[in-house]
């Protein structure tokens, strides 16, 4: 079987050095906003290029705490994509404001500027941009929207760490990026773990303080924050792999060109970029009708393949009062949507199989 992404594989490349790391912390006997949490935080911010990073519990949290922050709440609509995975629509929902679906584009899957200006109305307070599946959106457009309605942008980079869009990384392309962790992003750790990146200042204070029981210093409560805290466990994990980050991405986009290139199966639909960079491939997802039948056939050939996502998230039982509207492009990718294996630890050779065993689908 051609694994779809072998996290054993992915994490044992570290063993060593995540071991030692591990032993430190045993040793120090401190888990918790301690000296790997303040390292990675520093590095991920220099990585990113943005003035400030705090580490948080998980990429909802992330989300969350960046709408949060801003005192967003009941009747204020947020942008966002019809497409998206759920975590972004539901970090909406929790504040109480009211998620705003703008369809994609289907060629890129990423959120369709051009359809952004129609859904602002008087109440509207941002717009919470996706690089799905990776590939960083061409934010020129959006950030003119932006700054014509005097909207905030947010970005979702959970897909998508170290991807640029005209040379800058992604996160540091909006007033808020929120990072997850969760062990099979690009940068993934082993459990749950998330990050803000900013350059506001006030901003990073605040995100600081409301993931840690809203106190600025202990038992000195300022709001009445959460806990959402990333562990010395997960923040080391993080700072071993980060260095290896952009050659994993190089990898990663290694890969999609040889797909790209040599995948020239008529019944599978390639996925567009706008120039090599804006990509990361956090997943190389492809179109096909009759696409469980696809699925079904690679199955049979030992290559793993996962659905992201069979339900768009206006079709989901938690979003009832949506059931009924229709956002066909969001619907057709749901549809026909299917990734191949992706990962910076596979083999030149099992790229080429699946390649081969996809071109061969009748
Ligand atoms: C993974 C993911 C999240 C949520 O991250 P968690 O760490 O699992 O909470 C949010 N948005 C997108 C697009 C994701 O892929």
């Amino acid at each position: 079987m051609i694994s779809f992404l072998d996290l054993a594989k992915v994490n044992n490349r570290f063993r060593s050095e995540i071991d030692a790391r591990f032993a430190r912390i045993l040793d120090k006997g401190w888990y918790l906003q301690g000296e790997e949490n303040e390292s990675f935080s520093k590095h991920f911010a220099e990585y990113c290029g943005t003035k400030y990073a705090v580490g948080v519990a998980n990429g909802l949290d992330a989300l969350n705490l960046i709408i949060r922050a801003h005192g967003f709440g009941t009747g204020d609509e947020i942008i966002v994509p019809s497409n998206t995975y759920i975590a972004t629509i539901l970090a909406i929902s929790e504040n109480g404001c009211t998620p705003v679906l703008v369809e994609p584009d289907i060629h890129t899957y990423n959120i369709d500027p051009d359809k952004i200006e129609a859904a602002i109305t008087p109440k509207t307070k941002a717009i919470m941009v996706v690089h799905l599946y990776g590939q960083a959106v061409q934010m020129q457009k959006v950030w003119e929207i932006a700054g014509k309605h005097g909207l905030k942008v947010f970005e979702d980079c959970a897909q998508a760490h170290g991807a640029l869009y005209q040379g800058i990384r992604v996160g540091n392309l909006s007033d808020a990026g929120a990072f997850s962790f969760y062990p099979g992003k690009n940068l993934g750790c082993m459990g749950d773990g998330g990050a803000v990146t900013t350059n506001d200042e006030k901003l990073y204070q605040k995100i600081k303080a409301l993931a840690n029981y809203g106190s600025d210093r202990k038992y000195h409560h300022i709001y009445k924050g959460t806990n959402s805290r990333l562990d010395e466990l997960q923040a080391a994990v993080l700072d071993v792999k980060l260095p290896h980050l952009d050659a994993d991405n190089a990898r990663r986009r290694e890969i999609a060109t040889y797909y790209r290139k040599n995948i020239t199966n008529p019944k599978i639909i390639l996925p567009e970029t706008y120039s090599e960079d804006a990509a990361v491939w956090h997943v190389f997802a492809v179109r096909t009708e009759e696409r469980d039948r696809f699925q079904q056939y690679l199955t049979d050939n030992s290559v793993q393949t996962i659905i992201h996502y069979p339900t768009p998230p206006h079709k989901q039982d938690a979003y009832r009062e949506w059931n009924n509207r229709s956002y066909p492009i969001a619907e057709e990718i749901h549809r026909t949507i299917i990734s191949l294996p992706m990962s910076p630890v596979l083999t030149d050779d099992e790229v080429k199989q699946v390649t081969e065993i996809v071109n061969a689908y009748r």
